[in-house]
């Protein structure tokens, strides 16, 4: 019997493949809904909404589209993103559009762009920071106009003190590929994540109790294994020191108009306004409706931890806890918030995938 806490993608998917091989599974949720941040659903005007902003299905491995594809059909979908920046709309990311508009040069071909952005790259020894990862691809006025200040809006951190590898989810294009992500595989769930993750629980072997705080559940002992999926910090009571989790407030709006911006998704890179980006939810599904809703992302330090910060200092702490965690036999600790990982839906899938079937075989203490 196993105790899994949190009902998001990560404990949804040990579940259901825990149960799928004779398992009983117990998840505990302390939200009045499962779908963790990828929790969706319909207002009266029949459009989807994202409670936690976003979520796009990008993925390039066919075996978890196939594995998902269980349990939901996909309404094909290429994510479109642009910044308003000095009031132009310019392709994010950054590609021979955005180079050109911003520039104002004609860059006939991609050896052109390349040739341009050659010129414009700073060189480094090293690239050991997000600031680094951007100078050297873009250099320096596009991570001014277009990453400087997002980045500190969005982390309350600037790029230099930021991992690398924050920086280094935004791919660098030398084409005028208007699009987000390049996976072969785009799409939203044909009824939203909400109903796809509600498939994957209706098991007889499987039990979601929600509104209820891990730290509430009174009979732990007696499950052979628990899975935390929640902030490992939170699990040892901070006693290592915490550590930081950006969270977001989400302030949506409904209009009484048709549509309200031309891109599904509107970066606001610049310092004048306290919000990085502004999600229209109707693009997503393509809906006919009187009505627009509107989300605006504040980032914060109060609220539900969204973001592991990734930067040295929390990737020491993080190492710290992990080290005192290497002596649990009954507890292991998965996915964004529980592994201190800035990990994309699919690649939550995968690890916890690959986690059920290691729990099985015993291979994981
Ligand atoms: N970013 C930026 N400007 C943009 C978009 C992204 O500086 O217009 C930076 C920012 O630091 C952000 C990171 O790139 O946190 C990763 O962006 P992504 O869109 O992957 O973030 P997510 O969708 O996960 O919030």
């Amino acid at each position: 019997m196993y105790l899994i806490a949190g009902a998001g993608i990560t404990g949804i998917t040990v579940a259901e493949r825990l149960a799928a091989h004779g398992e009983d599974v117990t998840i505990v949720e302390k939200r009045d809904h499962i779908g963790g941040n990828c929790y969706d659903y319909r207002t009266a005007d029949g459009i989807f909404v994202q409670r936690y902003g976003p979520h796009i299905f990008h993925e390039t491995d066919q075996s978890i589209v196939e594995y998902l594809s269980q349990f939901t059909d996909w309404l094909p979908y290429r994510h479109k993103v642009v910044a308003l920046y000095r009031g132009e709309y310019y392709p994010i990311p950054i590609n021979k559009t955005t180079i050109s508009r911003f520039f104002g040069v004609d860059l006939e071909h991609e050896e052109a762009v390349r040739r341009f952005l050659a010129a414009k790259q700073v060189e480094l020894d090293e690239v050991r920071t997000s600031r680094d990862v951007v100078l050297s691809k873009y250099g320096e006025e596009l991570y001014e106009a277009f990453v400087r200040h997002y980045t500190k809006k969005q982390w309350d951190h600037y790029p230099e003190e930021l991992d690398r590898s924050i920086l280094e989810r935004l791919p660098v294009r030398y084409d005028d590929n208007p699009y987000y992500f390049n996976d072969a595989f785009q799409a939203l769930p044909g009824e939203g994540y909400t109903k796809m993750f509600e498939r994957m629980v209706d098991h007889p072997r499987i039990r979601v109790v929600l509104d209820t705080d891990f730290a509430d559940v009174t009979d732990r002992d007696s499950y052979e294994k628990t899975v935390f999926t929640g902030r490992i910090d939170q699990y040892y009571g901070f006693d290592l020191g915490e550590l930081q989790y950006r969270c977001i407030d989400f302030r949506f709006e409904t209009l009484n108009t048709e549509h309200f911006q031309p891109y599904p998704v509107v970066n606001y890179p610049g310092p004048e306004v306290e919000y990085t980006r502004c999600t229209e939810f109707k693009h997503f599904y393509g809906l006919d409706a009187p009505r627009t809703v509107i989300l605006r992302e504040y980032p914060s330090w109060e609220g539900e931890p969204s973001y592991p910060v990734i930067n040295k200092a929390n990737q020491e702490r993080f190492q710290r806890y992990v080290e005192r965690s290497r002596n649990e036999t009954d507890v292991v600790f998965a996915g964004r918030s529980g592994r201190f990982r800035y990990l994309n839906m699919n690649q939550a899938v995968q690890e916890a995938r690959d986690l059920a079937t290691s729990l099985r075989s015993g291979a994981s203490s």
